[in-house]
């Protein structure tokens, strides 16, 4: 954790800013080990504190030892009074959390102790880009939230058959998470069968699963807060020609992508890699969604893996690698696995059996 907040204030300084408001849960978590549901971090060069209501002061106490705990009542009134005693001038906040609403309250607050030359400074990804790459126990965690993904999806797949719904498997997915170990799914469960699989996101229905269909299966566990992200594409019975060709195209991609992916590159390079695949094989217009996305704390995270991402990939850093084509009336393929850059290349986290061809 000191590490994590040295590293922080180095990007304080940089920033112009004499201290960080932390409101986003998961940098809360990342920065403190706290894990509670409510409470701020404010951070400057020398000090530390956790602002957080009754309900968590005790847990707060024990979760992170490197802060001083402050306890808030209702309202504000804490927020002047702890910048007032910790000399704050040029207070950071996080604009992709902070709401319009509480930016009015703080500027309010302020306003009301007389402390109006205190200035609000929008940051963006400051905790985020720390957060992109990962410490080998952090890893570790990660890696058991893949292994529960991967385990539930090798009980449960060979048991799908023909006749059940949609929502039927996505709780036997959700439950064989939680009996692995897992303390929640990480998102929603996807089971998309048939052309509700040309549905990158389709919410499972009571709809039959019938043979010869593709069906998506999107799904992932969490792990002492670190989720993983799986995506498999099965058929029951004789897959058509779609399936085959389809399939084939969407696996070469991914392979590809995972093969040849480099530090260095930005997030569009790495986009490109399996975009390239799936373009020469005419499918381009059917691949609307980016290649992938970091994953860690949050599901979706820094840095971001598509055509419009100009994140440098680093050592460390786990994202997913995902490319799909969806054909309207028909259904989609889309396979996923989370990798980790190591050594400069991907190496992968992700288990669970995808066929190696389909045709030929
Ligand atoms: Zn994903």
């Amino acid at each position: 954790m000191m590490a994590r907040l040295d590293s922080l204030r180095a990007r304080l300084e940089k920033e112009g800013v004499d201290a960080l408001l932390v409101s986003a849960p998961e940098n809360r978590h990342y920065l403190s080990g706290f894990t509670g549901s409510a409470g701020s971090l404010i951070i400057t060069s020398r000090e530390a504190v956790l602002a957080t209501d009754f309900r968590y002061i005790e847990q707060a106490g024990q979760q992170a030892p490197d802060f001083r705990v402050v306890r808030t009542a209702t309202g504000q009134g804490w927020f002047p009074t702890l910048l007032g005693e910790m000399a704050v001038r040029r207070l950071g906040f996080e604009s992709q959390n902070v709401t319009v609403a509480l930016h009015q309250d703080l500027l309010k607050a302020l306003k009301e102790s007389n402390q109006s030359d205190v200035s609000l400074i929008p940051t963006s990804n400051l905790v985020e880009e720390l957060r992109s790459v990962k410490d080998p126990q952090e890893l570790a965690t990660l890696s058991r939230a893949v292994d529960i993904a991967d385990r539930a999806f090798r009980r449960v797949a060979p048991t799908i058959r023909a006749g059940q719904t949609e929502r039927e498997v996505a709780w036997r997915l959700e439950k064989a998470v939680r009996e692995l170990g897992a303390e929640a799914v990480s998102f929603d469960t996807i089971v998309a069968a048939g052309p509700n699989a040309a549905l990158p996101h389709h919410h499972p229905s009571d709809q039959p699963i019938r043979e010869g269909q593709p069906i998506i299966i999107d799904m992932g566990a969490l792990y002492q807060g670190y989720c993983s992200d799986l995506s498999r594409t099965l058929c029951l019975g004789e897959p058509d020609d779609t399936f085959r060709r389809v399939y084939d195209i969407v696996l070469g991609a991914q392979l590809t992508a995972i093969a040849t992916v480099q530090q260095g590159m930005t997030g569009s390079d790495a986009d490109g890699l399996a975009r390239t695949v799936i373009e020469e094989a005419g499918y381009g217009e059917s691949f609307g969604h980016s290649l992938g996305h970091g994953v860690g704390l949050a599901v979706h995270e820094h840095p971001g893996v598509g055509p419009n991402s100009t994140a440098t990939l680093e050592e460390g850093m786990t994202f997913t690698i995902e490319p799909g084509i969806y054909l309207s009336g028909w259904g989609g393929v889309r396979i996923e696995d989370v990798v980790v850059l190591e050594n400069g290349r991907a190496r992968v986290l992700s288990k669970a059996p995808k066929r190696e061809r389909v045709g030929g």
